[in-house]
């Protein structure tokens, strides 16, 4: 389905930003990865990607720093002349009470998840403007962007924040043929989970609230991603896509 289309997965490196990026390369795109280190592990990532065929790009940056994002997005752009999608996964969250979180933390979740969104984004949008081309846009939101997860209020706003950004530019962006749309992963099994899928309590706690009794893999998320970003959604803006093992409306039969 992406055969000669040009893809950028911020976050790539890991999870569900890199299951995007090698289900996009299986389906013939060529990929940009995106993470703030080169090293052994993206050097080897680079040699996957470059398995299935196409060209790869390594775009190092750092998406919670305003103008990063718009560096990153910049040389996606450079790296094979054109750019068709973008796909916003770059994600952090933090673990605290409210009234202990640190304006440092809230800085790294809110910028990351947000203010990396919306200028990337901006920069996506002024290059599709410019070319008169059409563009796709993805972001990687979460159930938290409707309900809550107390201990984690930077998280939510950051994701509820994401909400509205996408809704808002579904309809800003319609007539410039751009479509937008978030996925909102429940428990994914990732890196991000690491420390709670250690802990066999808390993971009991978890499955209990999951009517599918399991977690997600990054590739079960990948697949909606993949699906949202081709021709098949090619009438879908401005929704929130939930895969979640049906975690974000389940109802407790008693
Ligand atoms: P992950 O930690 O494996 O992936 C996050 C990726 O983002 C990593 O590759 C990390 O290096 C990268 N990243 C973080 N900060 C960055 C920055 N400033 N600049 C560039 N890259 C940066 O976890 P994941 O589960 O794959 O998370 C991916 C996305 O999915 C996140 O947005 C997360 O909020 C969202 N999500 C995950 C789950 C889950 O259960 N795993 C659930 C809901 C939403």
């Amino acid at each position: 389905r992406f055969k000669d289309k040009n893809i950028l997965v911020t976050g790539s490196t890991s999870g569900i930003g890199q299951a995007c990026a090698e289900r996009f390369a299986k389906e013939g795109a060529n990929i940009i990865l995106n993470g703030r280190h080169f090293a052994d592990d993206e050097k080897q990532l680079i040699k996957t990607i470059e398995a299935y065929g196409n060209k790869v790009k390594f775009v190092q940056g750092d998406v919670s720093k305003g103008m990063d994002s718009v560096g990153i997005l910049q040389q996606a752009i450079d790296a094979f002349g054109s750019l068709d999608i973008l796909v916003n996964n770059a994600g952090v969250e933090r673990n605290a009470n409210f009234w202990e979180v640190t304006e440092e933390d809230y800085d790294l979740v809110m910028h990351t998840n947000l203010k990396g969104v919306f200028f990337g984004t901006q920069t996506f949008v002024k290059y599709c403007r410019k070319e008169n081309r059409p563009g796709v846009v993805i972001n990687m939101s979460s159930v938290h962007e409707e309900i809550i997860f107390p201990h984690f209020s930077a998280y939510c706003a950051s994701k509820g924040g994401l909400k509205m950004l996408m809704r808002n530019l579904a309809t800003e962006l319609a007539p410039l043929n751009i479509r937008i749309n978030n996925v909102a992963p429940g428990a994914i099994a990732t890196p991000i989970n690491q420390k709670m899928m250690a802990d066999k309590d808390k993971m009991k706690g978890l499955l209990e609230n999951i009517p599918m009794k399991r977690m997600g893999t990054p590739e079960e998320v990948a697949g909606l991603v993949a699906f949202l970003a081709s021709d098949d959604a090619s009438y879908v803006t401005g929704s929130t896509y939930f895969i979640d093992g049906g975690l974000t409306y389940h109802y407790e039969e008693q």
